[in-house]
């Protein structure tokens, strides 16, 4: 017998042996019985699988592809969320370069008064001078010119540092030199001496007289017009008591015809700190203060360092 025949032999034999299947109503009523043969059991039973089978396999693609909607969905959200990032972000690198170059303007300015010389455009568009500041934190793909702009904006700010600093070094540099420059009138009193050809007083005939006379009360003090060091604190022949000090890029002042000193050789001075009083010692007729001062070892007429009260602190 082969197997095929087997087979049919076999599915014969189940179409031949039924099984009752008794509906009874739980009630009162009559109870019903079907018959049904083993054979279609069989065949209900694998459809019935086979429905089940594709039932919990449906149910799972669906909701895996409901997971990978609802993973779509969130991506898209973030990605809208990093594009609004990024427009902020480059709305305030246009504000951030803005500033900087309202501050470019002021900063010419600044430099044009320290005789510092201007940046040039094409330099300071370039932001040269700056070190490269890492940001690859803000790196992003596909928005490598935001990156690019940021770069170059903190390059220019870098030199705009640097040039701030310049101007602070160079303020400090002007800031000395005049404080050891002097500017201001070293007593009070009435200018009765100029710095021009006079007769002298005392000798007579016509000479050069190499500073200005103040003249005011025996005992009025006599401050420094600028910061140095005491040269000379003494007598010397014509001005009497004296006293000499040099300040620094050339210049040299001397007072003389003083009644005291304060001061003695070798002393730092701040402008405004009493150095002397006001006398008549020396080739002096009364009491009055004899004022020089040099410029690299060459008298100069003492009124031109003499500034308005408002350019000193
Ligand atoms: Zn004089």
């Amino acid at each position: 017998m082969t197997r095929v025949t087997r087979i049919r032999e076999g599915i014969r034999k189940l179409r031949n042996k039924r099984v009752s299947v008794v509906l009874a109503p739980s009630g009162t009523g009559a109870s019903r019985t079907f018959r049904i043969s083993l054979f279609r059991c069989y065949v209900i039973g694998a459809a019935l699988c086979i429905f089940a089978s594709s039932l919990f396999v449906i149910s799972l693609q669906y909701v895996s592809r409901r997971e990978t909607v609802n993973r779509l969905d969130e991506l898209t959200r973030r990605g809208e969320a990093r594009e609004r990032q990024f427009d902020e972000v480059a709305a305030q690198r246009e504000r951030f370069q803005e500033k900087l170059l309202a501050l470019a303007a002021f900063d010419d300015s600044l430099r044009v008064v320290h005789d510092l010389g201007a940046i040039p455009d094409d330099v300071r568009r370039a932001g040269v001078g700056g070190p490269l500041t890492d940001i690859s934190h803000l790196v992003k793909a596909g928005r490598d010119k935001n990156v690019d702009d940021l770069e170059l904006a903190l390059r220019q700010a870098q030199l705009q540092r640097d040039s701030f600093e310049d101007i602070i070094s160079a303020q400090a540099r002007t800031r000395h030199i005049f404080d050891h420059t002097p500017a201001v009138k070293p007593c009070a009193g009435r200018v009765v001496s100029g710095f021009c050809w006079r007769r002298n007083p005392i000798f007579g005939g016509v000479q050069f007289h190499k500073g200005i006379d103040v003249a005011t009360r025996n005992g009025t003090p006599i401050i420094a017009p600028a910061d140095g060091v005491v040269t000379f604190a003494g007598v010397k022949s014509g001005y009497g008591y004296c006293v000499f000090i040099r300040h620094g890029y050339g210049f040299e002042t001397r007072y003389g015809h003083c009644s005291q000193l304060r001061v003695r050789e070798g002393r730092r001075v701040k402008r405004g700190d009493i150095i002397a009083f006001v006398g008549a010692t020396g080739w002096a007729i009364g009491p009055h203060l004899h004022y020089e001062v040099l410029v690299g070892g060459t008298h100069v007429d003492p009124a031109q360092y003499v500034l308005p009260d408002y350019l000193i602190d």
